[in-house]
């Protein structure tokens, strides 16, 4: 089973219009493997969505970073599947650690979020990981599974999501996992979707790695034979996100 290489710049809460502009003209001008060998997504906040889609390359794809767990309608301040889709924005991301811990988000709503969102149309990056307690105290895989679990019970057409295991301790901290603990935890998630889903999904299904990957760990980390491409932070906002592109080949 191929499982095509997965390259995602999650933008969080930053930039301007002028910033903004400036990173798709690097990402327009950089020479990097086919869509057949690397698939490129990058997710700038809700309001740069459709400049970004305008000025992007066609062979690179945009993102949503967050995304209403239901129908929209009366929910001040959020920002609905259907309008994504309206758009032309074919993907989301949900979970993120960054709204688990702030927000509140639950296992239940992701697992909620993700279903619509599929049910709508777009395709998830869905994000799963442990924090820095959790795994000094052993828990980290009981951790992912609980939280794809959530998942799971919720969706039985994996096609479109793309697993994403962050760490939290390795996010925005500079401290990414060892190529053998992503490793280690990418089988783990996997065997889980062997176990409580199914072969076929377990194999095709794409986990990728966040935390703090840059330029220079990129290529060792996806040397690694279940690490299926990467979520990236900060690294996506510089040039450096060219080289975590390459590191597909
Ligand atoms: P980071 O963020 O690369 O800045 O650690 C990763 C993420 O939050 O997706």
């Amino acid at each position: 089973m191929v499982r095509k290489f997965f390259v995602g710049g999650n933008w969080k809460c930053n930039g301007t219009g002028e910033e903004v502009k400036k990173i798709v003209t690097t990402l327009n001008e950089a020479e990097v493997p086919s869509e057949d060998v690397v698939e490129v997504v990058v997710s700038p906040p809700f309001v740069f969505l459709p400049l970004v889609k305008s000025l992007l390359r066609s062979d690179f794809h945009v993102s949503a970073q967050n995304c209403w767990v239901r129908k929209g309608g009366a929910f001040t301040g959020e920002v609905s599947a259907e309008m994504l889709v309206n758009l032309g924005i074919p993907w989301v991301i949900l979970g993120h650690s960054e709204r688990r811990a702030l927000l509140n988000e639950s296992n239940e709503f992701v697992g909620d979020k993700v279903a619509y969102a599929l049910s709508q149309g777009l395709k998830v990056i869905a994000c799963v990981g442990e924090t820095l307690e959790q795994r000094e105290s052993g828990s980290t895989v009981a951790v992912v599974a609980a939280q794809t679990k959530a998942i799971a019970d919720k969706v039985s057409n994996w096609e479109n999501v793309v697993l994403a295991y962050e760490p939290v301790w390795a996010i925005g901290t500079g401290k990414v996992a060892t190529p053998v603990q992503a490793q280690e935890v990418h089988v783990e998630l996997r065997k889980w979707l062997h176990n409580n889903v199914g072969a076929d999904v377990a194999a095709s299904t794409r986990i990728i790695y966040g935390g703090s990957v840059n330029g220079a760990n990129c290529k060792e980390l996806a040397t690694k034979p279940d690490v299926d491409g990467f979520l990236v932070g900060g690294a996506s906002l510089k040039p450096e996100f060219i080289d975590i592109i390459k590191s597909a080949t």
